[in-house]
């Protein structure tokens, strides 16, 4: 078996403890990775804040050139970290190297970005300048749906910008994160990057950590509300991307064969565990029944499996805690709608579960009001465009949207009034490290990517000069 380890200063280590990582297309135990202890943990935020001062005082440049070797090196090692993405993670193998492309090329477009000194004033009277300055130490808590591209939309920003970083995987989902260690241990002096893994309980620690400047963390809203009240005490700076339950409505005169396609991808890619996949689609009454029978086909053409075997598209389910969450979901879709495509679960081990179509469910249905997270689409029935911006809007949620028609204008004018931080028209899940990406209300706090991404890795300060 692949030996992991730490990455603490500089250095691979073992955990002080070991657990086991499952495949979810097996239930087999694929590796032990290390478990970091406390102890640890403290080890890595002291390395990062000792690393801090010479990373900051080096030009931007060497920074930025550093953090593109890294990018090198991944793609060097693309087919190996994509097999592993795939057993550890459950994806499709196309779907985990679309993954490390990406990764790539969101490291070396976000290292492209500058921070350069702003004038706000230069007169008889003064000379103010606006500086961007790095806050420090960064954690960086990382999710299990995308355990290697979501590293990437925190790293190369944070480093950029001079903070230096812990990264803390999910308990699910290490392998590949810890492999990426192993690049990074070659590349960056020591302590600019650590490593360290858990079996959720380190994450508290690193979020109220005295040495910690900032939390960037993607997850669950139910997490990112207690990473808030626990950064409290020392007023660390956050960025939050929470849970969604993206709506995507569905106007009169759209065509339900050029839609259904589209739904499905964005409801379906990665099994559903997606934070911004399609959790509820609202289709106006006079294409309802033709769009469902359109996505109930693509439904029943999919292909469940390992994804390792060739075919496959749609892997299980990522965890045994998320299968049995989902399953409980489908029983209740059962009682409440009519499923019209999959509902059933393939014997024999892995956490699988059939894309699932349900029809004629409505608000207040626990699978339409809450975040499933896995491969079931619930497909709601709508008469009044009005009622329909109503309900995409009725939850407490806002990641993402979209909605679909042949009616530009409507599309628009509906699109400006979904409360979301990205809506789509005529599409779902185009996102780039070029687009600033937000939640609005629970979904979220600040930005990542672009410009304004970088900006929350820095603080202000301003130099102000009599004349
Ligand atoms: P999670 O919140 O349970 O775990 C995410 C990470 O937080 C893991 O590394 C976990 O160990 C850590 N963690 C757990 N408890 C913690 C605590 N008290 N303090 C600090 N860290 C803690 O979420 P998950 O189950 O891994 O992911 C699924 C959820 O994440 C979904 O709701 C999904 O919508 C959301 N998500 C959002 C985005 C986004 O960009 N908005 C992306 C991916 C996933």
């Amino acid at each position: 078996m692949t030996e992991y380890r730490l990455l603490i200063d500089g250095k691979l280590v073992h955990g002080d403890m070991t657990m086991a990582v499952v495949n979810p297309a097996t239930e087999q135990v694929l590796a032990r990775a290390p478990r970091a202890s406390r102890g640890q943990l403290d080890t890595a935020v002291a390395a990062a804040k000792a690393a801090f001062p010479a990373w900051a005082a080096r030009p931007i440049n060497d920074r930025r050139a550093l953090i593109l070797r890294i990018a090198d090196q991944l793609e060097a090692r693309a087919e190996e970290f994509a097999r592993l993405l795939t057993q550890e993670q459950g994806k499709p193998l196309p779907e985990a190297q679309a993954e490390i492309a990406y990764t790539c090329a969101f490291i070396r477009h976000l290292a492209g970005y500058d921070l350069p000194v702003k004038v706000i004033e230069d007169n008889d009277n003064r000379l103010v300048r606006q500086f961007r300055k790095p806050l420090g130490v960064v954690g960086a808590i990382i999710p299990w749906n995308f355990p290697v591209l979501i590293v990437a939309f925190k790293l190369p920003l944070a480093l950029l910008a001079g903070n230096t970083m812990v990264v803390k995987p999910a308990p699910t989902t290490p392998l590949t994160t810890l492999k990426l260690g192993e690049i990074i241990a070659e590349i960056l002096p020591p302590g600019v990057v650590n490593i360290v893994t858990d079996q959720n309980d380190l994450g508290p620690a690193l979020t109220a950590h005295p040495d910690v400047a900032k939390i960037s963390f993607t997850g669950s809203t139910a997490t990112g509300q207690k990473i808030m009240a626990s950064a409290a005490s020392t007023i660390k700076r956050l960025t939050l991307e929470l849970g969604g339950n993206d709506a995507a409505i569905v106007l009169p005169g759209a065509d339900p064969a050029k839609v259904a396609p589209g739904l499905f991808a964005g409801a379906f890619m990665n099994a559903g565990q997606v934070c911004l996949a399609i959790k509820r689609a609202y289709v106006h009454g006079s294409i309802y029944d033709e769009v469902c029978a359109r996505l109930a086909e693509l439904a029943e053409a999919a292909v469940v499996g390992d994804g390792l075997q060739q075919g496959t598209t749609i892997g299980p389910l990522q965890n045994r805690m998320q299968f049995d969450k989902v399953k409980a979901l489908l029983d209740s879709a059962r009682a409440d709608g009519r499923i019209i495509a999959g509902g059933t679960l393939p014997g024999g081990p892995g956490y699988f579960i059939r894309p699932t179509i349900v029809a004629d469910v409505a608000d207040g249905h626990r699978i339409v009001d809450e975040e499933q997270f896995g491969p079931i689409l619930p497909v709601i029935r709508f008469d009044d465009v009005e009622a329909a911006v109503a309900s995409a809007n009725g939850l407490d949620l806002g990641l993402g949207g979209s909605v679909w028609g042949e009616d530009r204008d409507l599309a628009r004018s509906v699109a400006e009034r979904i409360e979301s931080g990205t809506v789509w028209i005529n599409k779902h899940l185009d996102f780039g490290p070029n687009i600033p990406f937000g939640g609005a209300k629970q979904s979220g706090l600040g930005v990542e990517f672009a410009e304004e991404g970088l900006a929350e890795f820095t603080q202000v300060r301003i130099v102000n000069e009599a004349r």
